[in-house]
């Protein structure tokens, strides 16, 4: 669970993000959508603790954060551009995460064979990601996010480098994972069609502002401003 109380960060004299406060329940996958330039990525980096806020409190499963390193959030991120690492293979990349925190090598066999079956990677064990298509790569970048079983999974764009139709083979990946894992998770996008399709509810940001929170009907059926109106309306 996740609660933001009055976040805000400037860089220098532009406020990027301006007092936005909202909560995401326990299991619930929250799309965050809004134009470029919007703070959407700000928001997330200030959750993974990659960006210090400038006023306001993150708390994730009821305990203050914003003074805690990365490490210790115990959150998973995929971000477009973070890559993976190409000398390991697909095993070695998800088990990655597990290694670093020490777990047996029985546990961690036992948790990427469970991430590769739900995510349809099985039998890829020792590609390497050269050897792999877009698609597989970007839900090998999921699994070994998930793999350490963190409690908030945080989504920047995860699908901006494919093609249309791997891109709608992923959501659909993404939901049905998220059916049978229930974690906890922020998926930023600036599509529309996509954060309607996957997200429980949507957050929707215009320069920096939270605009509405709502489920994907009542945002399109009953658009709190004017802005909300006409970028869902942008979809048709
Ligand atoms: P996009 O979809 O293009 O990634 P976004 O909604 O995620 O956009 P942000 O990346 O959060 O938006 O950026 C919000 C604003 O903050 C932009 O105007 C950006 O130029 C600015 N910004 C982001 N990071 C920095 C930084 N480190 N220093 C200065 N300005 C920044």
């Amino acid at each position: 669970k996740i609660d933001i109380r009055h976040l805000s960060k400037r860089f220098g004299s532009v406020e990027v993000v301006s007092s936005v406060s909202f909560a995401v329940r326990e299991g619930e996958l929250m799309g965050i959508l809004g134009p470029s330039g919007s703070g959407k990525t700000t928001v997330l980096r200030m959750l993974a603790g990659l960006e210090t806020p400038t006023t306001g409190e993150i708390y994730i499963d009821g305990k203050l954060v914003n003074d805690l390193p990365v490490q210790q959030r115990n959150i998973g991120f995929v971000f477009q551009h973070y890559a993976l690492f190409k000398h390991l293979t697909l095993f070695e990349n998800i088990a990655f995460g597990l290694k670093i925190r020490k777990w047996p090598r029985k546990n961690q066999a036992e948790r990427v064979n469970e991430l590769m079956h739900l995510l349809g990677l099985s039998g890829l064990d020792a590609r390497y990601p050269g050897q792999l298509s877009g698609g597989q790569r970007q839900r090998v970048a999921i699994a070994r996010a998930l793999a350490p079983r963190p409690s908030v999974l945080l989504l920047d764009e995860p699908f901006g480098a494919v093609d249309a139709l791997v891109r709608q083979e992923l959501r659909e990946w993404l939901i049905r994972l998220h059916d049978e894992l229930d974690v906890t998770s922020l998926f930023v996008t600036h599509d529309q069609e996509e954060a309607m399709e996957v997200s429980d509810r949507i957050l929707v940001f215009s320069k920096g502002r939270l605009e509405q929170i709502g489920t994907p009907a009542e945002i399109y059926e009953e658009p709190a401003t004017e802005f909300v109106a006409r970028f869902i309306g942008a979809m048709n």
